[in-house]
């Protein structure tokens, strides 16, 4: 017997209908009419089952616990999926207070800009069932123990979520448009540099790009700086007074910090 899933219909400004799953991370279709969507979903569906057993995405990843699944951990190293776990909302919560709580150096390579730190991606919570839900992505300071936290939308996530699982975006984004300009205007991407100053609550982010022998910098939106870095396998930094301001050092040793 197959398995059902509920599915999401909605239409986007440029008319196009988009299906998704929600209760199935980074399935999504779309088409001209919603029919047509659907039928796009389904496809994507059979294709993602086909790599993982089915009851993993039906209940919480604990075993004993039948609790259905309230939100995916996407544990990331070397930006490709290395960790799934779908946990119902008690054993998420246990699991992301021990994730935020725990201390290690992040490994990778270590690039070095003046007055900034290198990150990279390291874990990504979604939402499960709620898409206006924001994404949480944590990133780890390479050689270092700060995290950060950054939010951003599912449109995002999704986009992340098929290349560092290698899968095709179904829809063009606007990070692939930044993408192809780029390589068609003769640029190369070195690096994405992110900042947040005191009293904004968003991170803003400069596309730091070579073009026949000149830096060139472009301001953009942080999820799309990110997304890009990834697409073009370039490392990530954050301006150091900012990571050192908004470094998430977990509850715990917050607690430590306050005594
Ligand atoms: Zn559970």
């Amino acid at each position: 017997m197959q398995n059902q899933y509920n599915a999401v219909v909605k239409q986007l400004e440029d008319r196009l209908f988009v299906a998704h799953c929600p209760s199935l991370p980074a399935c999504v279709g779309q088409g001209a009419t919603p029919a047509d969507a659907i039928a796009k979903l389904n496809d994507v569906i059979a294709t993602f089952l086909q790599s993982r057993p089915q009851e993993l995405l039906m209940k919480c990843y604990v075993p004993d616990c039948d609790v259905a699944p309230a939100f995916h951990f996407s544990g990331i190293e070397s930006r490709r999926v290395v960790t799934e776990k779908y946990l119902c909302d008690a054993h998420a919560h246990n699991f992301f207070t021990d994730y935020r709580t725990s201390e290690f150096v992040a490994i990778g390579f270590p690039h070095d800009i003046p007055g900034a730190v290198c990150v990279d991606l390291e874990m990504i919570v979604y939402h499960l069932g709620d898409e206006d839900d924001p994404v949480c992505l944590y990133a780890h300071e390479v050689g270092g123990r700060r995290r950060l936290c950054f939010m951003t939308n599912a449109w995002s996530w999704w986009a992340l979520m098929a290349q560092i699982k290698q899968q095709p975006s179904l829809r063009r984004h606007t990070h692939a448009a930044w993408a192809s300009t780029i390589t068609e205007l003769g640029g190369q991407l070195h690096d994405v540099l992110l900042d947040r100053r005191e009293g904004e609550d968003w991170w803003s982010a400069e596309l730091r790009i070579a073009k026949d022998g000149s830096d060139i910098r472009i301001h953009a939106r942080a999820s799309d700086a990110y997304v890009l870095a990834v697409i073009h396998d370039v490392p990530i930094f954050v301006v150091e007074s900012a990571l050192e301001r908004f470094a998430d050092r977990g509850e715990s040793q917050r607690r430590e910090g306050a005594g």
